[in-house]
């Protein structure tokens, strides 16, 4: 028993919430396997994601998804890629620091199959916590310990830049905090890409940003139409689809998030793509489909 095997045993036994465990059915995509592993979820205000509405705008958002009272608690739902000998994880999800509703990846990978030491690839598609806090254990290891790690050179320069925890505001401090640290210790094993890049044979790099300031997504190519992982491009199942151009105080340029979630619906649509999505319902797997003055998830399952 390794001390990650430990930790993992000694968690099991500890009265915890009950955390969602579960790896989605695997999808047959680009002459591979892709399959969503949830990683829990997270308990949120309504208020993070509804503060940049008026009184108007969110009362026609409770009377159409009934969104804004008790908790906002959407899913995390990761993607996971294995084709040939790559087995490629997008995201590291939250670890057991963010939230105790987070951090069930490692469990939801064993049910796929997947040990951590088989990722052979990490791709990131932003730095927040819930995204990148997996990467050590309680014992500051890294989790993938065999993995080479990716993420776009925009987020790891805004990230590790000194200015950006006094920059970023109040409601975000720890996540830059969190951030600079997690990325220092990733430092002399990861690569950075652009956009359009071809990260991996077969999958490219989309810049999103807005959400955050290098926010990428990404292209998976292939037979069959491929799978797009959007990220948090799109990540409000309610808002970003009912009214696409409206701004979400979850994004850190809700603006510039929402001219990029416009842009990214619109190519979505046209191109008929299946959407593996991070926070959206249903696993994360479905298509966006045109309705009304806006659109919708439809979830594969
Ligand atoms: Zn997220």
């Amino acid at each position: 028993m390794n001390r990650r095997d430990l930790c993992i045993a000694m968690a099991a036994s500890a009265v915890l919430p009950a955390l969602t465990t579960r790896a989605v059915a695997n999808v047959a995509v680009a002459g591979g396997t892709l399959t969503t592993v949830s990683d829990g979820n997270l308990v949120l205000p309504p208020a993070f994601v509804l503060s940049e509405l008026t009184d108007a705008e969110k009362a026609e958002v409770a009377s159409r998804y009934g969104f804004g009272e008790g908790s906002y608690e959407p899913p995390c739902n990761l993607t996971l890629f294995r084709k040939g000998d790559m087995t490629v994880l997008f995201d590291a999800g939250s670890g057991g620091e963010f939230m105790p509703s987070a951090g069930s990846l490692l469990d939801s990978l064993d049910a796929a199959g997947v040990s951590p030491e088989d990722v052979t690839h990490v791709l990131f598609t932003h730095a927040h916590p819930d995204h990148l806090w997996g990467i050590i254990d309680d014992f500051e290891d890294l989790v993938f310990a065999n993995a080479e790690y990716r993420i776009g050179r925009a987020e790891w320069d805004y990230w590790t830049r000194p200015e950006t925890v006094d920059e970023i505001g109040a409601e975000r401090q720890a996540f830059a905090v969190g951030a600079a640290r997690r990325l220092a210790m990733l430092e002399d094993r990861i690569d950075f890409f652009d956009d359009g890049d071809e990260v991996l044979p077969g999958i490219a790099a989309v810049a999103t940003v807005g959400h955050t300031p290098g926010h990428m997504s990404f292209d998976i190519v292939g037979d069959g139409g491929g799978v797009f992982v959007t990220g948090d491009a799109i990540a409000n199942p309610h808002i970003s689809f009912g009214w696409p151009g409206w701004k979400l105080g979850s994004d850190q340029d809700p603006g510039t998030a929402a001219a990029t979630r416009v842009a990214l619906f619109d190519r979505l649509v046209a191109e008929d793509r299946t959407v593996a999505g991070f926070h959206l319902p249903g696993g994360g797997i479905g298509r966006v489909a045109a309705d009304g003055d806006g659109y919708r998830f439809d979830a594969a399952e």
